[in-house]
C-alpha cells in the first residue's frame, strides 16, 4: 500500500526560497576579492540568484548543461550555486589550485558551456583559454568599475549581465534525481574524476548535516566556512547555512591566520570548518599575537587527520570544541564526525582527546563497513583494520562518464581507498590511505599516527611519513620534517620524542629535514611526489640488515 503523502521533489531551489522567506534579513558577509566587506541578506541573495537564472536562460543554458566556476567563498559564488542549479543547469566548481593542465582537462571533460571566474583567476584562464574550445563565454565576477582588460574571448561582467534581468523568476520543478553540481576529486594519481551530485542527494545531505550531532549549527549561529566552495561544496555549508538561517561569513581569497582571525573576531563567528593546514596558520597567529577566540564555540577539522596537539590547543587553551570529521568528495562529503555522547562527556580530558583524535561516528544516511582483501566483514574492536567501504543516498554510485568503475561493487558499496578501524563505540579511525600505509615485516604501520605525534613536537612545523624500501622489512618509515621557524630540532631529539607514544617498531628509521612539503589542491600532503623525491633513499638501518 502506498503512503498518502505528497512526493514533493527535493530541489536545491527550495533551500534559497525558504531562507528568503524566513531568514530574509540574515546576513551573508563576504570579504570581496576587490577588497571591501560586502553584506546583504538571504532575501537579496535569492532575488539576485533569480536574476542570474533569467540571464542563464537568455544565454541558452538548458536543463543538463554544465557551467563552471573558479571562485572563492563569497556572495556571488552563492548566487551562482543557487541560480545555476535552480534552473536545472549543473554547477561545476573547479578547484583553481589544480595544475593548469588539470584545469584544462576537467573543464573540457565536464563540457562547461560558460565559466564564471573571480578576478584572481583571470590571468590563469587567459593562459589556457585557447585550449577550451567548447566554452562559449567567460563571466567575470565583478562590477563594471573593477572589470579588467582581458584577452578572454566573450568576456562579460557579472554585474552587467544580471543587472539587465528581472528578479521575477519561477524555479522550474523537475525530477529530484536531476544532476545539480559537479566536483572533481584532486586525483593524486591519474586524471581527476567527476562526482555528479543530484538535487536529492544534496538536500538529503543537508538534512543530515543539520542534525545537532552532525554539524548542528542553526539560526543563532554565525558560520565561517574556511573550506572552499570548490572543495566538496564547502562540506555542505553553502546549502546548510541558508536552510537553517545561520549568518554566513565568507572569507574570500585570504586564508592566512591573521585574515581568518580578523573575520572570526569582528563578525562574532560561533562555528567554523576547515582543513588542518588552515588551523595551523590560525593557531600560530594566535600564539604569536596572544589573541583569544571569544565567540567561537566549535571548529570542524577534516580533510586530513586532526593532530592530537591541535585538538588539545583548540579545546584546552581556547575553549573551542573540536569536531573531527571524515568524508570524501564522493560522499557529498560528510561520513563520520566526532561528537561525544553524554557518557563520553563524563570521561577524563585525556580519554576524550584520545577518542576525538579518531575520525568519529557514522552519521545517519551513510552505511560503513571494513572488510579484508576477500571482501569479508571485519570486527569493530578498535584494533582490526581493513578497507573502508560506504554506501548511502548521498554517496556516489559512479564517476562522471563512467570512469573509475572498479571502486563501486554490485551491492552499491564504494571503496573509499582508506584503511580504518572501528571501536566498540562506533568511532572510526583512519589508519591511512591504502596506498600510503607502510608495510613492514607483514605488519602495517600508519603514516598518520607517526605524523600526528611528530607535529606535537614544538620544533616541528609540518611532518610527513612515507615508506622506503627495505631489504629485510619490505618497507620502513622515513620521517620528513619542516622545522618550525627559528628552531633547530635534531634527528635524535625527534626519534627520542616517539618513546612511549607509539610502538617501538613503528618509530621511523630515519629523519630528513626539508624546506617545504608538497601539497595537493585540497591541502593534503602530496605523498606521490614525496615518494618520487625520495626514490632510492637508503635508510641507515639497511646496512645493519644486510
Ligand atoms: P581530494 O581527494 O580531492 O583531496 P577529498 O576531500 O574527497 O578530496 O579527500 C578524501 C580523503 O581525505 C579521504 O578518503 C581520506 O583519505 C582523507 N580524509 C578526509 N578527512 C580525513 C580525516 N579527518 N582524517 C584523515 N583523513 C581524512
Amino acid at each position: 500500500m502506498r503512503g498518502l503523502m505528497q512526493s514533493k521533489q527535493l530541489l536545491i531551489s527550495s533551500i534559497i526560497e525558504h531562507a528568503a522567506k524566513f531568514h530574509g534579513n540574515t546576513e551573508i558577509v563576504s570579504r570581496t576579492v576587490e577588497g571591501p566587506i560586502h553584506r546583504y541578506g538571504y532575501r537579496e541573495l535569492c532575488a539576485r540568484s533569480k536574476k542570474l537564472a533569467n540571464a542563464l536562460e537568455r544565454l541558452g543554458c538548458e536543463l543538463g548543461d554544465v557551467v563552471g566556476t573558479l571562485a572563492w567563498n563569497g556572495y556571488r559564488h552563492m548566487e551562482i550555486y543557487y541560480g545555476v542549479s535552480g534552473t536545472g543547469t549543473v554547477c561545476h566548481t573547479v578547484n583553481p589550485r589544480l595544475f593548469p593542465e588539470q584545469i584544462v582537462y576537467i573543464i573540457n571533460h565536464a563540457e562547461d558551456k560558460y565559466i564564471f571566474l573571480d578576478l584572481t583567476f583571470v590571468a590563469l584562464i587567459e593562459g589556457i583559454a585557447d585550449q577550451l574550445p567548447r566554452v562559449a563565454g567567460f563571466i567575470i565576477m565583478t562590477d563594471e568599475a573593477d572589470m579588467p582588460e582581458t584577452t578572454l574571448p566573450n568576456a562579460v561582467c557579472y554585474e552587467t549581465l544580471i543587472s539587465a534581468e528581472s528578479d521575477d523568476y519561477k524555479w522550474p520543478q523537475f525530477d529530484e534525481n536531476t544532476a545539480s553540481s559537479l566536483c572533481y576529486t584532486s586525483g593524486t594519481t591519474g586524471n581527476p574524476k567527476g562526482v555528479l551530485y543530484s538535487h536529492r542527494s544534496t538536500v538529503l545531505h543537508c538534512y543530515t548535516g543539520g542534525l545537532v550531532d552532525t554539524l548542528g549549527f542553526g539560526a543563532r549561529d554565525t558560520v565561517l566556512p574556511v573550506v572552499p566552495m570548490f572543495h566538496a561544496n564547502s562540506w555542505g555549508i553553502a546549502y546548510l547555512a541558508p536552510m537553517v538561517g545561520a549568518k554566513l561569513v565568507m572569507p574570500g581569497k585570504d586564508l592566512d591566520g591573521a585574515s581568518v582571525y580578523e573575520l572570526l573576531h569582528s563578525e562574532g563567528v560561533t562555528f567554523t570548518a576547515g582543513v588542518p593546514t588552515v588551523w595551523l596558520m590560525l593557531l600560530q597567529y594566535m600564539e604569536e599575537t596572544g589573541q583569544r577566540l571569544d565567540t567561537l564555540k566549535a571548529s570542524v577539522i577534516g580533510g586530513s587527520a586532526a593532530p592530537r596537539s591541535m585538538i588539545e590547543t583548540f579545546q584546552n587553551k581556547y575553549g573551542v570544541q573540536v569536531l573531527h570529521a571524515w568524508g570524501m568528495t564522493e560522499m557529498s562529503p560528510l561520513g563520520t564526525i566526532g561528537t561525544l555522547t553524554a557518557r563520553q562527556e563524563g570521561w577524563s580530558v585525556e580519554e576524550k582527546i584520545e577518542l576525538q583524535s579518531k575520525q568519529g561516528r557514522g552519521i545517519f544516511g551513510v552505511e560503513l563497513k571494513i572488510v579484508d582483501d576477500d571482501g569479508a566483514d571485519l570486527p569493530w574492536d578498535g584494533k582490526t583494520f581493513g578497507r573502508l567501504l560506504v554506501r548511502g543516498a548521498f554517496v556516489a554510485e559512479g564517476y562522471f562518464k563512467g570512469e573509475g568503475a572498479d571502486a563501486f561493487d554490485e551491492d552499491g558499496w564504494f571503496d573509499t581507498g582508506d584503511v580504518s578501524t572501528f571501536d566498540e563505540y562506533g568511532f572510526m579511525q583512519i589508519t591511512d590511505r591504502s596506498k600510503d600505509v607502510i608495510k613492514s615485516g607483514g605488519e602495517w604501520i600508519s603514516s598518520i599516527d607517526i605524523e600526528n605525534v611528530a607535529v606535537g613536537h614544538p620544533g616541528v612545523a609540518e611532518a610527513a611519513v612515507i615508506g622506503i624500501e627495505h631489504p629485510k622489512w619490505d618497507e620502513r618509515p622515513l620521517l620528513i620534517i619542516v622545522r618550525a621557524q627559528d628552531t633547530e630540532v635534531s634527528r635524535e631529539d625527534l626519534l627520542q620524542f616517539f618513546n612511549g607514544k607509539i610502538a617501538k617498531w613503528c618509530v621511523p628509521d630515519d629523519v630528513v629535514f626539508v624546506e617545504a612539503i608538497p601539497h595537493t589542491a585540497t591541502g593534503k600532503i602530496q605523498k606521490v611526489e614525496l615518494r618520487e623525491q625520495f626514490k632510492g633513499y637508503v635508510l641507515p638501518t639497511v646496512s645493519a640488515a644486510e
